[in-house]
């Protein structure tokens, strides 16, 4: 078992191949420290999906290390690793219950007040009371009746109070009014605070947000640095 981890993240030379012989990532070598974000970007292909796959453990990498606070993930409890992981994934999971259910899942014993901290944390709390039934509206799974940044808010929000050390994000590439991008992007830098963060970013805004951007090109790091070095 893992115990509580800070959030530091080695990959060394960490090769990985879907199907045998032809690798997606061609030995990556990184050393994140805790509270870092890192933002990866590069073309279609080039291996961020993978990479964050890999970090949740989705798959058993192929060669190499990977390694959080030290500890190799191979030898860890998944549960044990993926407790500690808050993932925000391009096609921002909803269900069908409650605005409260949605944000508290993760975190069944949050408090109600808990969750309006982290719906206002993230300025999510001003368009809920806006609903017809507040926190006690009933979504559904496809989340329709919210406009695609609305749900963000709400995954922003479920993470938030989640709390955990390590935060993915695949960010969704559909485009945004400007003001939501605004206020998604506040958003993010609450969420980013204090968290070690793997973001595969779309917009230059979550770009600079970033601590290193890594470039990946064909499963290889091309290029990495700071949004005023690159
Ligand atoms: P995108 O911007 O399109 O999301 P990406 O950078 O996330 O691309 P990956 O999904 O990491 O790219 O894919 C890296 C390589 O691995 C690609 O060549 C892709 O075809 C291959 N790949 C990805 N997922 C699988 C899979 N489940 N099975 C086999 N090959 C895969
Ligand atoms: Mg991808």
């Amino acid at each position: 078992t893992l115990p509580k981890i800070k959030g530091d993240i080695k990959l060394e030379n960490v090769v990985f191949e879907y199907e045998k012989g032809r690798p997606a990532l061609k030995g990556i070598s990184l050393d994140v420290h805790a509270g870092q974000s890192i933002a990866l970007v590069g073309h279609t292909g080039s291996g961020k999906s993978t990479i964050i796959n890999l970090l949740s453990r989705f798959y058993d990498i192929t060669s190499g290390r990977l390694t959080v606070d030290g500890y190799n993930i191979q030898d860890v409890k998944v549960e044990s690793l993926r407790s500690q992981i808050g993932i925000v994934l391009q096609d921002t999971f909803i269900f069908s219950g409650t605005i409260r259910d949605n944000i508290r899942f993760g975190r069944l014993d949050a408090t109600d007040e808990e969750v309006e901290q982290a719906a206002k944390a993230v300025d999510a709390h001003e368009f809920i009371m806006k609903l017809p039934g507040g926190y006690e509206t009933e979504v559904e799974e496809r989340g329709s009746a919210l406009s695609m940044g609305q749900r963000q808010l709400l995954s922003f929000a479920r993470a938030l109070l989640a709390d955990p050390r390590i935060l993915i994000l695949d960010e969704a590439t559909a485009s945004i009014d400007t003001e939501t991008e605004l206020k998604i992007q506040e958003a993010l830098k609450v969420l980013l605070k204090g968290r070690t963060s793997f973001m595969v970013a779309h917009r230059l805004s979550t770009i600079r947000h970033a601590d290193n951007i890594i470039v990946l090109d064909h499963g290889e790091i091309k290029e990495t640095g700071n949004h005023n070095q690159l």
